[in-house]
């Protein structure tokens, strides 16, 4: 096997392809993206992708090779330190059977910018796409073919070196995974209500909030369960420090909708910078709708709402594209978003562009999408 020892960006890797022996066939593969039953996260093609990174030789041994567990040492610092940070992104079935990405430059600068964070190497953009490519050679089949399901796209990177002295690890590993998802909604998109957390924050000014890390997302299960207990689907994270301005849910942004066609979204350093929000912005603005980015109490949300200034708001991510919020629960207060017809919706008419430009139903005039089977 030829090994690329050059951590050069401009370097092309020489990749190996371990076929899986044990892949499902075509039928069992067809009946389970046929089963109607994907949900998300739960069942995972034949392969993986597996790229490995040393102190002293870069980015080396580009693989593909069959799904399955990885050896740890049970001293590999991401098991103590949780030296960590992953990506997530959808591979998109055509009308006519091609297989397509949303933005993929964009997880992949994102995932450089968590690692910097999280003092990880940083993987090249070109090696991250061709990561992407190299996973979907093999188990193209893999992406569903009915509407609103995708193949999910989990890369992801930690701290392999097995030491429990305190620093960045001087070996590290990159994987992908790839899971069919169904689609997020059955039957309509339906409003949501969400948890305010007055006792938890999920990051702080300085801290790890804008990199996408485990550790935000541990630190933000507490507040979920107890969302969950006062019967939300979702949990709302204000700032750390004074604990009023909008921060994020634990996966997804937020955004308000006024009256007067203005699109209000919280600006912080500890918010991850979402590409759903990113896209959404920009096809509202394309409306002709004003964007604001800055910071917003929850006061200024519930007197919008009162006074009838903000008609809208909804949550955005890859996972789940947009859901409408149908309400804030806090331990102290409510917050009534105002019953309006679907049909009259922005967040859903977004919602319907977006995915119309990412299914291909769209003409794609940002030039957002990138082919991943040619
Ligand atoms: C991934 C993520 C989002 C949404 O980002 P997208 O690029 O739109 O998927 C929002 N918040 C957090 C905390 C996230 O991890």
């Amino acid at each position: 096997m030829a090994i690329n020892l050059l951590p050069m960006a401009t370097q092309s890797l020489l990749w190996q392809v371990i076929r899986n022996d044990a892949a499902k066939t075509d039928e069992e593969r067809q009946e389970l993206l046929n089963s109607g039953e994907l949900g998300f996260g739960k069942i995972f093609t034949d392969h993986m992708v597996d790229i490995c990174w040393s102190e002293r030789g870069g980015w080396h041994r580009p693989r593909v090779q069959p799904y399955g567990p990885i050896a740890l040492d049970p001293a590999a610092a991401v098991l103590h330190y949780a030296q960590e940070v992953f990506e997530g992104l959808k591979a998109y079935r055509h009308a006519d059977g091609s297989i397509w990405t949303f933005r993929p430059e964009q997880n992949a600068a994102r995932m450089q910018r968590s690692a910097r964070r999280l003092a990880l190497p940083e993987l090249p953009t070109e090696y991250f796409l061709e990561s992407i490519k190299q996973l979907i050679a093999v188990d193209g089949a893999w992406v569903p073919t009915a509407p609103e399901t995708s193949l999910y796209l989990r890369p992801f990177m930690f701290a392999k070196e097995a030491f429990l002295g305190v620093r960045p690890a001087a070996k590290v590993n990159y994987y992908v995974i790839a899971s069919p998802a169904g689609a997020y909604f059955t039957g309509g998109v339906a409003p949501v209500s969400i948890w305010l957390s007055t006792t938890y924050t999920r990051a702080g000014h300085g801290g790890m909030g804008s990199a996408k890390t485990g550790g935000n997302y541990a630190a933000s299960l507490v507040a979920q369960q107890e969302a969950y207990e006062n019967g939300c689907a979702q949990v709302l994270f204000l700032d750390a420090q004074e604990g009023k301005y909008l921060e994020e849910l634990g996966g997804m942004n937020v955004v308000l909708v006024t009256r007067d066609k203005r699109l209000i979204t919280p600006d912080s350093d500890s918010i991850l910078e979402g590409i759903t929000l990113d896209s959404v912005l920009r096809l509202a603005r394309d409306r002709g709708y004003t964007v604001e980015q800055r910071p917003v109490t929850i006061d200024e949300w519930r007197q919008g709402v009162d006074s009838g200034d903000i008609i809208e708001a909804f949550a955005c991510g890859t996972a789940a594209v947009i859901t409408p919020i149908s309400e804030i629960k806090s331990a102290e207060f409510g917050i009534w978003m105002p019953e309006i017809d679907a049909s009259d919706r922005v967040a859903l008419s977004l919602r319907d562009e977006l995915t119309g430009i990412q299914y291909g139903r769209i003409e794609d005039r940002h030039g957002w999408l990138t082919r991943l089977d040619a």
